[in-house]
């Protein structure tokens, strides 16, 4: 898999991403934790498309960074242009669930929002989404209820249920869509659960997401 292209099992042809859209803030849990208030209306932000990488391949934190944290997110691969689209038109427009990880560079995103600075370096660099092959979305019956996991070194981290997100996946991808137009090969990142934690130089990764897969990975030293 190239940098910019994803797998899609029973596609022959690579799939080539334009941009990968991702919500802060999703999970009322994790917002808990981290200190944050529930906000009004969903937040999102964008990574680029240099920003995959295999999931399976370690995960490397930049040299700028002394603390980077994971994030283990549902993401789904759209196959139909969204456009200011209804929920109801979401579903449908998905082809695929993949296990990706949201990294973040905590200190420095930290630094930048202190100074009022944006964040992509913290969030968007390259390699900051390491992503799984994506699975067909027939073969996921419900993506609003899988159990999603997260193990390092093996200590439980995510361990919670899609279905406490708060804005569905229907609502979240419908909203983002009235921001950015959404286009086939596009990435939507669906929100952490609570159970963020430090990744080090290292450290064993074990994550599943029901129905979607699971995929053991480690933090390059
Ligand atoms: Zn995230």
């Amino acid at each position: 898999m190239s940098k910019h292209t994803v797998q899609l099992q029973g596609r022959a042809e690579p799939v080539s991403v334009g941009k990968i859209v991702c919500i802060g803030r999703n999970y009322a849990a994790h917002i808990k934790e981290l200190g944050n208030e529930r906000p009004e209306s969903p937040m999102f932000f964008i990574k680029p498309a240099t920003s995959l990488c295999p999931l399976s391949e370690p995960v490397v934190i930049p040299p700028y960074s002394k603390s980077a944290r994971h994030e283990l997110e549902l993401a789904a691969l759209i196959g139909k242009t969204l456009k200011n689209c209804d929920e109801a038109q979401v579903l449908d427009a998905i082809d695929g669930w993949a296990l990706a990880l949201d990294v973040t560079l905590a200190d420095v995103q930290e630094r930048c929002k202190s100074k009022g600075h944006p964040w992509e370096i913290a969030k968007a660099f390259d390699g900051s989404c390491p992503i799984s092959e994506f699975v067909p979305a027939a073969s996921v019956t419900d993506p609003q209820n899988l159990m999603l996991s997260m193990r390092v070194n093996g200590e439980q981290r995510h361990h919670d249920s899609t279905s406490l997100m708060l804005w569905s996946i229907p609502e979240l991808i419908a909203a983002a869509s009235g921001y950015f137009t959404l286009e086939p090969g596009d990435i939507v990142l669906t929100g952490t659960p609570a159970g963020v934690g430090p990744l080090e130089p290292g450290d064993i990764l074990e994550m599943e997401i029901e129905q979607v897969g699971r995929v053991s990975s480690s933090v390059a030293r």
